[in-house]
């Protein structure tokens, strides 16, 4: 039998479709991130991101980076999972505490102010379905192998930013950026390399939103 072979210009067709929605305090969120250039997650990202925890139905879920609470509120509530998150910024952390006091999710989303790097203690006991890497572009591989032990058996990854703007696929205007953007360039081409290398996970990264991965334990 022939293989018909067809032919798809997945370019022309790369514009993702959803019918996201939205309650007031989330508009407000949207609203408050652009005004004051807080880097919430895009809705091409958000519709992937929510599409994979209905699929996965995670009981349990840990977010590096909560920024205001958004990305937050919108896991807990696509599958009413419990959230995990781990943030630095004091003025951030205090901003997600009130979003997630409006949101009435109190018992649902636990929010933890410290540097990820050092937080792994305070959820140690806990075992993760989904972690959501979502914070310092060039620590990714470091929050990776720090919490991937908490995954559960068939558990998932997902991290957002892996384009970061379109810069790690076209590196070739990389002399015009800043040192610091240059090496986290780099930073996030190694982990792509790492990711897709790594035996233990099935890895894909996608195009969608700011370019994001997904990588399922083996
Ligand atoms: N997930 C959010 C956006 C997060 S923006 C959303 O989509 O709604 C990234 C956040 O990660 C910032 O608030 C920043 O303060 C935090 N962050 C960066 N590095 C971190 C680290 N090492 N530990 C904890 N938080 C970190
Ligand atoms: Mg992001």
């Amino acid at each position: 039998m022939e293989t018909a072979i067809v032919a798809v210009n997945v370019k022309a067709v790369r514009t993702v479709k959803n019918n996201l929605t939205f309650d007031s305090l989330e508009l407000e969120l949207r609203e408050y991130a652009k005004e004051n250039g807080v880097p919430i997650i895009i809705d091409e990202g958000l519709s992937f991101l929510e599409s994979v925890i209905r699929i996965k139905k995670p009981i349990n879920i840990l977010e590096i980076g909560s920024a205001i609470g958004y990305s937050a509120i919108r896991m807990a509530r696509a599958a009413n999972s419990n959230v995990y998150s781990i943030e630095r910024d004091e003025k951030m952390y205090n901003l997600a505490i009130g979003n997630i006091n409006k949101a009435n999710l109190n018992d649902k989303i636990h929010i933890i102010f410290k540097d990820a790097l050092e937080a792994f203690d305070d959820v140690k006991d806990i075992k993760f379905d989904l972690i959501f890497i979502d914070a310092a572009k060039a620590q990714y591989h470091k929050f990776f192998d720090l919490y991937t032990p908490l995954l559960n058996d068939e558990g998932v990854v997902v991290c957002d930013n892996m384009y970061f703007h379109g810069l790690v696929e076209d590196i070739s205007n990389i002399d015009n950026y800043s040192r610091s953007v240059r090496g986290l360039i780099r930073k996030l081409n190694e982990f792509h390399e790492y990711l897709l290398n790594n035996n233990d996970y099935h890895t894909s990264i996608y195009n969608i939103g700011d370019g994001m991965s997904i990588s399922v334990k083996k």
